[in-house]
């Protein structure tokens, strides 16, 4: 399904470091979360993908680090829709932290809770 092009008025530099993750932990965030061994983060996942959420996810930090398995693994969250919504909800419980459930409910337009 593609997502209706809105013209960028401007172009500004929006990529905020991750939120969900130290700044230079690279290790699984998955892995950390589910106790396992500490295994290596080798892609940047955007926590929330597609078109135009892709770039939110980029604005706002959406974004860590998971190992090969976590990331495209047949646990993982482009595979597995479980492990997909468990990073959702752990995103969105750290951005509310920060901001509140308002501003994510505008950015994200979907309560993952
Ligand atoms: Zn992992
Ligand atoms: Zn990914």
């Amino acid at each position: 399904m593609m997502y209706p092009k809105t013209p960028t008025k401007k172009k500004r530099k929006q990529h905020a470091p991750s939120i969900l993750q130290e700044a230079g932990d690279h290790s699984c965030l998955l892995c950390a979360l589910l106790k396992k061994e500490d295994a290596r983060g080798i892609h940047q996942h955007h926590v929330f993908g597609g078109t135009a959420n892709r770039e939110k996810s980029e604005q706002w930090g959406m974004k860590a680090w998971l190992c090969l398995e976590h990331h495209e693994g047949r646990t993982g969250v482009h595979n597995n829709r479980k492990m997909d919504m468990f990073l959702k909800q752990r995103a969105q419980r750290a951005f509310e932290e920060l901001y509140d459930h308002e501003t994510f409910m505008r950015e994200f337009g979907r309560n993952y809770l």
